[in-house]
């Protein structure tokens, strides 16, 4: 559970109609749990309840909003709204390294369809470092390119519904659900204003 609060703003513009904005975050990290594996195999032994405080740290974030028009396409094609907003978030993470020079590790993300101190639907991507060391500044200032490079990933990747190689993330705090392929790829083309 990541729960994330807007402090203040730094930076914001628009893309094509959309808002991008830069700004601090205060971001808490509570593990409740996690599922032990066996080894080489998918198989769950059983589930233990940790109990440990949440990790509280203030650092930087971008966030974006959505183009007009792209949430009305995906609850026409009875799509999961939130399952998008997720596998974009999951998405933008794994390739963001490639533009910031740094890990995925170095990365964290939230993603709602209303969060509280915007409310609206919002992507979230901060840096996994109090204070903050560049990643979400990189981020802001190259988010078409991220945008961009998120689609191809997603959209040339041969599996069908989301796999490791696009919209899963290994470090999910919610197992990976929900996710939507197929909305992703409307919500990105929205933003990049390519017609579907
Ligand atoms: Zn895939
Ligand atoms: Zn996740």
């Amino acid at each position: 559970m990541t729960d994330l609060k807007v402090l203040h703003r730094i930076r914001e513009k628009d893309l094509y109609g959309v808002r991008v904005c830069l700004g601090i975050v205060d971001v808490s990290n509570q593990v409740v749990g996690f599922k032990k594996k066996k080894h080489y195999s998918d198989e769950v032994l059983g589930e233990e309840l940790l109990d440990l405080p949440p990790q509280r740290f203030v650092t930087q974030a971008v966030w974006f909003d959505l183009a007009d028009g792209a949430v009305e396409k995906i609850e026409k094609g009875k799509l999961d709204f939130h399952g998008g907003l997720h596998a974009v978030e999951h998405a933008a993470i794994a390739i963001l390294p490639l533009f910031a020079m740094c890990d995925r590790n170095d990365i964290g993300g939230v993603s709602t369809p209303f969060h509280l101190d915007t409310g609206r639907a919002q992507v979230f991507i901060y840096d996994g470092y109090p204070g903050g060391i560049g990643i979400a500044e990189k981020g802001y200032e190259i988010i078409e390119g991220l945008w961009a490079a998120t689609l191809k990933l997603i959209e040339e990747c041969p599996c069908r519904d989301g796999c490791p190689a696009c919209i899963q993330s290994p470090k999910c705090g919610n197992n990976n659900e929900p996710l939507d392929k197929k909305a992703a790829v409307i919500l990105l083309r929205g933003l990049l204003r390519i017609e579907t």
